[in-house]
């Protein structure tokens, strides 16, 4: 005798509960041949639901062997099972168990997504199925719009998506009333006489007696079977055979991508503000990021321009070992003859000797705090200095200790509010006329208002103090930096009858420079990273909550045939498009920091270069599928019955 459809032999199935192990389906053994219309009776409770799910594939036997077409089904994986459920069983449940935010015709195709039809045919399909069952005017109604008739015949259509052999219907009328409840039945009768073998639960003893069998459940025992257990098996088994199964295709697999990508956005849509705040921490550490790597690439640029501007070859000259030598303040050696002697060597442009000190300015009824700084007339050659208006000191004023100043963007806006050449301003005691302002540049202008006086007037008249700061040295363009160097120190060695100064070059000072620009984006990016990582807690936090919403959903989409893994990239994929979202927002933010940065002209240029943003948008991505992969792998692990049952 040739294998029965499917066939149940000695099948109990246990729940453990607080009060120890309840037997809610005894011992059942049953055989059921294609093209059969089985109603299956009994009160509430005797565990006729529990013998479906068992027939389904929803749910497997505690004991005894169920076999689907002559396989056993108890060393299946989840998956088989699932492969099962999608291509030979549709299940009709009684309270529909629709997917809300889908339209009837997305409702009747999902099972063919999970089969790896493409979107063209599986809508067409739904389409027709939609039609034969009189809907074909509510296509793209939503659940909510259509009565529970309708919803049922829409669940009808959907179990036949991939075939439905093997309809198995739970109590479908019995949240219907009478005139629906007879429309669904007779839909089934009709699907019968098509050959598919129907297997309903029913509580209605005049559709059991539409049946060609009737079985009978008290307390989880069959205790009748009655009627022709034999019908029609010839067309049964010739209908039967004729699943439409679908071979996975070649764009199958980005089919199922863009179905995944199109499922999440739609709940991410449906929760707007909540996917915004969970975004939050992405877009904020993004954008620190973005925008900080872009100041970073602006400063730079800026630095670099205004060094090339300037000339590898300046070198500075300050007293003592370094930069905090504690000897510094005695040292008097680094004097203005030294200046002198240094501007006389053949390799020297030109040389500037500096000194300066704080000092209160008064220019009308305005007073600043300033830096005055003492200078030689080559200053503007020797630090490449523009002038923004006036000129700046000779030489011959330089010797003639005249009270002549030239000020800075700061000191010029803090002293004057008109134009201040011309002016006079008091720097502590001594009146100082104003005859030129230099442009704006972020090497030489620092947070103080400056005035430039030639140094001889510094010294003599403002600092009473004739020991130099630094001296600057511009050495000619053809020679050699390195060299000139050395040659230098020699030649102040030789003076001072020792080494009690060093020199800095401009490729030092660019490396000060960067090195404190490398620093701060350190920093930032640390500050960013942790931003990232509450970003994705947050995403891994919503994903969590958004599962157990879902778990119904979920439940529905197993049952239909989805696979584990399509659970998993479902709610994979949503993690990593909050995420990328996210940061797409983020660099938008940084992008428009950068505008109002130049709208505002705050100094330092943002520059804005691919690979951060790149990267910025990679990461996201990774942080989406790193905290996305707990709540998307819990979702995937979800039993169908226990999912199906949660509210
Ligand atoms: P029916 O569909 O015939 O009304 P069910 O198959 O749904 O009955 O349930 C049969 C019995 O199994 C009931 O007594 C019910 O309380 C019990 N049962 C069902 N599901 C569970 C479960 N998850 N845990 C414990 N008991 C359950
Ligand atoms: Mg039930």
């Amino acid at each position: 005798m040739a294998s029965a459809l499917l066939e149940l032999h000695g099948v109990s199935r246990a729940y453990r509960s607080a009060a120890g192990e309840v037997v809610v389906l005894k011992d059942v053994s049953l055989r059921i041949d294609a093209g059969e219309f089985i109603a299956i009776i009994g009160p509430s409770g005797s565990g006729k639901s529990t013998l479906m799910n068992i027939l389904g594939c929803l749910d497997r036997p505690t004991a005894g062997s169920y076999r689907v077409n002559g396989v056993a089904t108890e060393q299946m994986l989840p998956d088989e099972l699932a492969r099962l459920r999608r291509e030979h069983f549709g299940f009709i449940f009684q309270r529909y168990n629709l997917m809300e935010n889908l339209s009837a015709t997305e409702n009747v195709a999902l099972p063919a997504v999970y089969a790896g039809v493409d979107e063209a045919r599986r809508t067409l399909r739904a389409q027709a199925l939609l039609e034969t069952l009189g809907l074909g005017e509510r296509s793209t109604n939503r659940p909510s719009q259509l009565s529970g008739g309708q919803q049922q015949r829409v669940s009808i259509a959907r179990s036949l998506m991939n075939g439905g052999a093997i309809v198995l219907a739970d109590e479908p009328t019995g949240a219907l009333d009478h005139a629906s409840g007879q429309q669904v039945m007779a839909e089934l009768k009709r699907l019968h006489e098509q050959g598919h073998t129907v297997i309903v639960v029913t509580h209605d003893a005049s559709i059991a007696a539409h049946a060609g069998r009737v079985i009978e459940i008290a307390d989880g025992r069959v205790v009748a079977d009655r009627g022709d257990q034999c019908a029609a098996p010839d067309t049964g088994v010739a209908h039967a055979s004729r699943i439409p199964t679908q071979p996975a295709e070649r764009g199958a697999r980005l089919d199922g991508l863009r179905e995944a990508a199109r499922m999440a956005l739609r709940s991410m849509l449906a929760h707007r503000l909540r996917t915004l705040l969970t975004m939050l921490g992405i877009i904020i550490g993004v954008a620190a990021v973005v925008t900080v790597v872009a100041l970073g690439k602006g400063a730079q640029a800026q630095v670099e321009s205004q060094i090339n501007e300037l000339g590898a070859s300046t070198l500075e000259i300050f007293p003592g070992a370094d930069f905090g030598d504690p000897r510094s303040a005695e040292i008097e050696t680094l004097v203005v003859g030294d200046a002198d002697h240094l501007a006389a060597l053949s390799y020297v442009d030109s040389v500037s000797p500096n000194l300066g000190g704080s000092v209160a300015a008064q220019q009308g009824n305005r007073r600043a705090n300033t830096q005055v700084l003492g200078v030689g007339a080559d200053l503007p050659r020797v630090r490449g200095l523009r002038l923004k208006a006036g000129r700046f000191f000779t030489d011959a004023e330089v010797d003639a200790h005249r009270a002549v100043g030239v000020v800075d963007q700061k000191a010029a806006t803090a002293l004057f509010s008109g134009n201040p050449i011309g002016s006079t301003v008091l720097l502590g005691g001594m009146p100082v006329e104003v005859i030129g302002v230099v442009a704006a540049s972020a090497l030489t202008s620092g947070a103080t208002p400056t005035v430039y006086v030639p140094y001889t007037s510094a010294a003599s008249r403002l600092l009473g103090s004739q020991r130099l700061e630094s001296i600057t040295v511009r050495v000619r363009d053809d020679v050699p930096t390195t060299a000139a160097e050395a040659s230098l120190a020699a030649e102040l060695q030789r003076r001072h009858g020792g080494r009690d100064f060093f020199i800095y070059n401009a490729d030092q000072i660019r490396k000060a420079v960067m090195n404190s620009s490398r620093t701060m984006a350190a920093l930032v990016s640390a500050i960013a990273a942790v931003a990232l990582v509450v970003g994705g807690v947050g995403v891994m936090n919503i994903m969590l909550v958004s599962v157990k919403e879902r778990v119904r959903e979920i439940g529905v989409r197993l049952a239909v045939g989805a696979r584990q893994r399509d659970i998993l990239r479902q709610f994979l994929i949503e993690a990593v498009l909050i995420c990328l979202s996210g940061g797409v927002l983020g660099v938008a933010l940084a992008f428009s920091v950068g505008v109002l940065s130049s709208v505002l002209s705050l100094g330092v240029p943002l520059l804005f270069s691919p690979a951060p943003v790149l990267v910025a948008l990679a990461c996201s991505s990774a942080i989406g599928l790193g905290f996305g992969y707990f709540p998307a792998r819990s979702a995937a692990q979800l039993d169908p019955i226990q999912a199906l049952a949660s509210e």
